[in-house]
């Protein structure tokens, strides 16, 4: 952990960053995120984990929290957390227990929840989050532990969503006892822009592991974001918790409202409530609960109908072993291996999916350089403008290929084939094809063009006599002729190299 004021990382935080700011505070932010692990059953029980079946179809006396049955730990969902604790560099626990954490809610039919408590998984890990502007912030994790999903709430009829605006409410016990991972952080993120990208960062490190969706739309990750002002060189503030945030947008949107409210209250001289408050994406505000019964006693006690779990050395190696290329090391060998720059390796690395498109393309069309160009250049905007996911783009990575190869050949020249790309990103058809129905192509055909060379040098005596007494700057009247004739389609190369031949005079 470093929170000290002295950290490096801490100082810039100053004027609270993503505009939110106010000149001489800072904010502090941890975050507590749960991921759903992937595994085919429940945490506890043999149900099938899904998504979006009819209610209350994938259940058994488990994880409906019947009497007199017994809960058995999935190991599959044990090896997940391990393969995500390592991943973050933590320490795994030789031997680790559950706990139950007490509280009544019409979700949990047990009345407890089975978590961890005391003996998480894993311990004092990190991650290197890549700001904005490409410096690193280094992230404590301060824990990672295992535990049991609870069902899903359905508030129905009513003039809003919100259970206090509902009629009644339905439960959907199809989610409960899904295996979930807790993923806590050391309070050491300054502003919403960090904790924005810490969370994409950590989405995209665990989907790289292949043990969750990480849909935070659809829940299977889900942000809780802490976070308290003070001025610099204070100790830390009292911290309210902005509750599931299911979209990158609304966590920093949420962030930068909760923290201008809390400086606005303390700039007025009032104290802030450790508690939770909501941000409504409609209106960009918080509102406060102000509720006592925030303060939950859970009256933790140890699982006793699940024994302790002793994660073995040899285990936990061959998990180690398991794991798939990190994205910091990715980030290293993509500059190794292919001269990026540390930026473009870390925009790379950071998202397997472009990362593999981008190695993929250099493969097939031979050129590093370009290729980087094109898949951070007009590549990742088109994705960006139609919010699409490397995997939907119709320009796959054959297809840029195509392209590039027709640059390369002399067919297009750079500004047409950015016309080509618009158009394949448009209309998903093929370079070839495009280039075909536009009419497009530069002509590269040197006997077509020498034609017309010959003919326009015939047909300019003049000026071809004072380029042949030394007027360099005539060459362009007849360059300009020869795009006008060919729209602007011949190989301008060519179309120089052919003049000068023709014309003759003191370069030829
Ligand atoms: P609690 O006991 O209320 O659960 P924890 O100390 O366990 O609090 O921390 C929960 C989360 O809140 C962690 O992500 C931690 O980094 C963050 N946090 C703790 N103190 C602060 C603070 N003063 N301001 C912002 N975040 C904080
Ligand atoms: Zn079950
Ligand atoms: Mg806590």
């Amino acid at each position: 952990m470093s929170a000290g004021p002295a950290d490096p990382g801490r100082a810039r935080g100053a004027g609270v960053g993503g505009g939110a700011g106010r000149d001489g505070w800072e904010a502090v932010i941890g975050l507590e995120i749960h991921v759903q692990l992937s595994t085919r059953t429940k945490m506890f029980c043999g149900c099938e984990v899904t998504f979006g079946e009819p209610p209350n179809t994938h259940v058994c006396p488990v994880c409906l929290g019947h009497p007199g049955v017994l809960p058995v730990t999935n190991e599959k969902a044990v090896e997940y957390a391990t393969r995500i604790a390592l991943a973050l560099d933590c320490r795994i626990a030789k031997r680790t227990i559950f706990h139950r954490k007490n509280y009544f809610y019409p979700d949990l039919p047990k009345a407890y929840q089975i978590s961890q408590y005391d003996l998480p998984l894993g311990v004092g890990g990190h991650l290197d989050v890549e700001r904005d502007d490409g410096s690193i912030l280094r992230v404590g994790i301060t824990r990672v532990h295992l535990e049991e999903d609870a069902g899903k709430l359905v508030h129905a009829g009513g003039a809003s969503g919100r259970i206090d605006g509902a009629d009644y409410s339905l439960v959907d016990f199809n989610r409960g006892g899904t295996p979930l991972v807790e993923i806590v952080s050391e309070p050491d993120i300054s502003t919403p822009d960090e904790a924005r990208a810490c969370v994409m960062q950590l989405r995209n490190l665990v989907e790289q592991l292949g043990v969750s969706d990480v849909n935070m739309e659809e829940g299977s990750l889900r942000c809780d974001a802490n976070v308290s002002v003070r001025r610099p060189g204070d100790p830390f503030g009292t911290k309210t918790e902005l509750k599931n945030m299911n979209s990158f947008r609304f966590l920093q949107r949420g962030l930068e409202a909760e923290i201008e409210r809390q400086i606005a209250a303390l700039e007025s001289g009032e104290r802030i409530v450790q508690e939770t408050v909501h941000f409504d994406p409609a209106t960009g505000t918080v509102s406060t609960l102000r509720s006592k019964e925030e303060a939950h006693d859970y009256r933790y006690f140890p699982e006793p109908d699940l024994p302790p779990i002793e994660l073995a050395d040899a285990f936990v190696e061959r998990v180690r072993a398991s794991l798939p290329e990190l994205p910091a090391a990715r980030k290293e060998r993509l500059m190794a291996q292919y001269g990026l720059s540390s930026k473009e390796a870390g925009l790379l690395a950071a998202n397997k999916p472009l990362g593999d498109y981008f190695e993929g393309l250099a493969a097939a069309a031979g050129d590093v350089r370009t290729s980087a160009n094109w898949v951070l250049g007009d590549f990742s905007a088109h994705l960006n403008a139609a919010g699409l996911e490397v995997a939907q783009s119709p320009v796959t990575v054959d297809r840029l290929a195509e392209l590039l190869g027709l640059v390369s050949r002399g067919t297009l020249s750079g500004k047409m084939a950015k016309e080509v790309f618009e158009a394949m990103a448009g209309t998903g058809k093929p370079a070839g094809e495009i280039v075909a129905e536009k009419g497009l192509g530069q002509i590269s055909d040197a006997g077509e063009l020498e034609a017309i060379v010959v003919r326009l040098v015939a047909a300019n005596p003049g000026p071809a006599e004072e380029f042949r007494r030394g007027r360099e700057r005539v060459l362009g009247f007849f360059v300009g002729q020869v795009m006008k004739e060919t729209r602007g389609q011949a190989n301008p190369q060519l179309v120089n190299e052919l003049l000068r031949r023709h014309l003759g005079g003191p370069g030829g």
